[in-house]
């Protein structure tokens, strides 16, 4: 027992001396908003996905509005989308007066189904949105190959899964569109900020005018050309990033590639700890990727989920629950009648996931009490007709 237990979090950013020094060089610069750095960020981007063209934008979430924008999404519209995360996902599609449709997920690794996409297209559908759960890339052949004979754009928020892989390729460069998140619990941080990768050099130009309030010349180009003319061509939002976010985004990114690696470690920790155990269930992985571990979520399905997650926080672990699926929020019950029974599978899901500590700079001893904790607990919580002791379980899916 540990008298003085310090909050062990779920996630948190690694801030380094190297980080403050590229900030604060960038607040001496001339630039504080639009500068060279956020050109600088998004080619260094490019350069670790592979992408051929980046955006960077204020959040992961107006990253996503600007996708859906470039989509072409708007009222009438469907876009499919997975319960399985954050709420921005689908409220984005919101933004741009489109549908959200949600399709299930995979029990093992609670990735949206392609199947059962496939059968929520209708005439109305104009794209899927994809989410990396926790950090594992979905199924990116079995998306495209739907999308491309529907005519369908596959966007993919991607928010937990930069350095992740499918099949060799990175992200970023498995769909028409890529979001990436910076927030602090993300893999790299610039405080708040986000980025869009594509192929596509339309879609890029024209989420670059619509971070811009749809002005189609930015001030440079005026001053350059020593004119006050402009249009707003397209209705858009202030999504700038500033100068000195994008001094840390690319300081950040330089060490993404040992974070992953830290990650990947922990993961692996965590999943010899819990192999033998049948009431600690991880999340299964697909031999298709290399994942990148933004979250290590089990399954405790012989166990009362909720007393577990009571226990663990009193003892100073910071576990959450990822996610609350989409469609069971009041919003989206009141105004499109969602509710339970629609996703089944994550549903139940839903009632028996913990998210455990993972990030670069936690501590082997601290994971080690997360382990023994998480053992004790599920060990003293058993639920009633638990039948599911003895079964041998590979992680691998
Ligand atoms: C974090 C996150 C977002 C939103 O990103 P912000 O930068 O916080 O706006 C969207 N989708 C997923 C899956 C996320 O994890």
């Amino acid at each position: 027992m540990r008298l003085m237990k310090p909050f062990i979090p779920y996630g948190k950013q690694s801030i380094d001396k190297s980080d403050v020094e590229a900030v604060i060089e960038a607040l001496r610069s001339d630039f504080i908003t639009t500068g060279p750095k956020v050109s600088e960020f998004e080619k260094a981007v490019c350069d670790f996905t592979g992408a051929k063209f980046a955006v960077a934008v204020s959040s992961g979430t107006a990253a996503l509005h600007c996708a859906m924008f470039a989509a072409g999404i708007k009222e009438g519209d469907d876009a499919i989308v997975t319960p399985m995360t954050f709420a921005a996902s689908a409220n984005a599609i919101l933004y741009c007066g489109g549908t959200p449709v949600f399709a299930d997920v995979i029990p093992e690794t609670l990735l949206i189904n392609p199947d059962e996409v496939g059968r929520k297209i209708t005439s109305r559908t104009k794209a899927v949105v994809a989410v990396d759960y926790a950090g594992q890339p979905c199924d990116y052949d079995a998306l495209k190959d739907i999308c491309d004979k529907r005519g369908l754009f596959l966007i993919s928020d991607a928010c937990h899964s930069i350095g992740a892989e499918y099949k060799g390729r990175k992200t970023g460069t498995l769909a028409d569109m890529t979001v990436f998140s910076f927030h602090p619990v993300k893999h790299i941080t610039t405080g708040e900020g986000g980025m869009i990768l594509t192929d596509n050099a339309d879609f890029a130009a024209k989420m670059r005018i619509f971070r811009n309030h749809g002005i189609t010349t930015d001030y440079r180009q005026r001053e350059e050309k020593g004119s006050w003319f402009y249009e707003m061509e397209y209705l858009g939002y202030n999504y700038r990033i500033t100068d000195f976010q994008c001094a840390l985004g690319i300081s950040q990114l330089k060490k993404l590639p040992g974070w992953i690696d830290r990650r990947r470690e922990i993961a692996c920790i965590y999943d010899k700890a819990f192999r033998d155990n049948p009431s600690i269930v991880p999340i299964k992985k697909s031999r298709d990727v290399s994942h990148a571990y933004h979250l290590y979520v089990v399954r405790v399905e012989s166990a009362d989920r909720n007393s577990i997650f009571t226990k663990l926080r009193n003892a100073g672990i910071g576990v959450n629950v990822h996610y609350i699926p989409v469609h069971l929020h009041p919003y989206y019950r009141k105004t499109f009648g969602t509710g339970e029974g629609m996703c089944p599978i994550a549903e139940k899901a839903y009632g028996q996931i913990i998210s455990l500590p993972i990030f670069p700079g936690l501590k082997d001893e601290d994971l080690k009490y997360v382990i023994d904790t998480v053992k004790a607990d599920c060990a003293r919580n058993p639920k009633e007709n638990d039948n599911s002791k003895g079964k041998i379980r590979n992680n691998v899916f």
